[in-house]
């Protein structure tokens, strides 16, 4: 043991081992020892007696929270043109408002605020889409590398059926600018990734989807896009694609869709069961966006029935077709929605419950990452330390009771502190 490199916490623990798992310790220790858990105890081991402990008694620890699925550029125009279906919103707020990165000037303006906000914010890891700029991607690396969250970042590739503006002219050079990005930024970031980031089928020819499986080969990338969204987008697909089976096989043709290749596929609101079984036997990642799920009107994703499968589920805030970065408010989203979608379908979904959220927004996306996500030894100790005094009140509560409330109530920066891989980052 390296004292040095001890961090111990005290105070009220919360986390999930599995999806129908919340463990809760009262007044209990978390040890890190380099940035991993050396396990949660209800009373400190004598091995690490007379070490400094960060005393949090009577505030809520958790493991630190995942966003599978969002936007970078897109946070500066959250919340307006939200009256609009996926295809026409992309055409009339998405795509023009990603153009502007363009201009290095603005995209480190727009990405300087988005950064901030997310640093306060209960996220410690993220997997994240740029625009198709070079030089706007690498600026966004940057200020996330020196943020201390771990995240991946995605160039987007599109070179078809989008406003001349923001397309690339053509597959090969697509490909040739994802090259060049992944050279220079190479050995750079110790906290930043770079991930393969198909923008969807409709705007990725099938010469270009060729070309990002020979990348992503060669630099044994993992990938992140979107799948089965809106019922107009996957018909789209099909008439793009007519050989695939289903919209997730229009990936799969070319490589690009789990098994050895980690992948993330935002949505699946209106997969298939021929769909779901090539994602559960390939380990397809689903990155569950409820709160975009209701903006776009795109529908309600059926994650009890991942869930049942034992299928990779986290969740995503998707800026901007969602308003909000927290993951604690798409955790509370996630709950709601799955009950609409019960009363409204009449399909036999039972109702997500608040473990079951809690675990898709730390274990269950986290994993994406290794181990992250919970504090069971060996894993990495990203910890948040809650404010709860914005909201108190006059009852004893248990600590589920409190991490419940905390969920549905919680701004997005009422975080006292927090640490990643064992890093304090305030
Ligand atoms: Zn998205």
């Amino acid at each position: 043991m390296n004292t040095e490199n001890t961090r111990i916490l005290k105070g009220d623990i919360c986390y999930s081992t599995d999806k129908d798992t919340l463990i809760t310790v009262e007044n209990g220790y978390l040890v890190c020892e380099n940035g991993i858990s050396a396990g949660v105890f209800q009373k400190l081991p004598e091995a690490y007696m007379g070490l400094f402990v960060e005393d949090f008694t009577g505030h809520l620890i958790i493991p630190g929270l995942t966003d599978l699925h969002m936007h970078a550029p897109q946070y500066a125009f959250r919340g307006f043109k939200m009256d609009l279906e996926l295809l026409d919103w992309l055409n009339s707020s998405a795509f023009p408002e990603e153009a502007r990165y363009e201009d290095e000037e603005y995209a480190r303006a727009a990405y300087s605020i988005f950064v901030n906000d997310l640093r306060k914010s209960g996220t410690t890891r993220g997997c994240f889409f740029a625009t198709l700029h070079l030089p706007a991607t690498e600026i966004l690396m940057e200020l996330l590398e020196e943020s201390g969250l771990e995240t991946m970042v995605g160039k987007v590739n599109m070179d078809r059926n989008c406003p001349d503006y923001l397309r690339e002219k053509d597959a090969e050079t697509s490909a040739a600018l994802t090259l060049s990005w992944l050279e220079r930024t190479a050995g750079k970031f110790q906290h930043t990734k770079p991930i393969l980031t198909p923008r969807f089928i409709p705007a990725c020819s099938d010469e270009l989807m060729r070309r990002l499986a020979d990348i992503q080969k060669s630099y044994g990338l993992p990938v992140q896009s979107h799948l089965s969204e809106n019922p107009g987008e996957i018909a789209w697909v099909q008439e793009l694609v007519p050989q695939s089976r289903f919209y997730g096989d229009a990936y799969d043709l070319f490589g690009l869709f789990g098994g050895d290749v980690p992948t993330i596929m935002a949505h699946c609101v209106h997969c298939l069961p021929e769909e779901m079984d090539l994602m559960e036997q390939r380990g397809v990642y689903i990155a569950h966006c409820p709160q975009s799920n209701a903006n776009l009107t795109s529908g309600a994703a059926p994650v009890r029935a991942f869930l049942d499968r034992n299928m990779k589920v986290g969740l995503g805030s998707d800026i901007a077709g969602g308003t909000v970065l927290s993951i604690f408010r798409a955790m509370a989203e996630s709950i709601q929605v799955s009950k609409l979608r019960a009363r409204l379908t009449g399909d036999g979904l039972k109702p997500l419950s608040m473990q079951e959220a809690f675990f898709l927004g730390t274990k269950g996306g986290g994993s994406f990452f290794g181990n992250a996500g919970s504090f069971e030894a060996g894993y990495q100790c990203d910890a948040l330390v809650l404010d709860e005094s914005r909201i108190p009140h006059p009852q004893k509560l248990t600590l589920a009771e409190r991490l419940e409330r905390y969920i549905y109530l919680s701004g997005d920066d009422w975080i006292l502190h927090k640490y990643v891989q064992g890093r304090k980052l305030f």
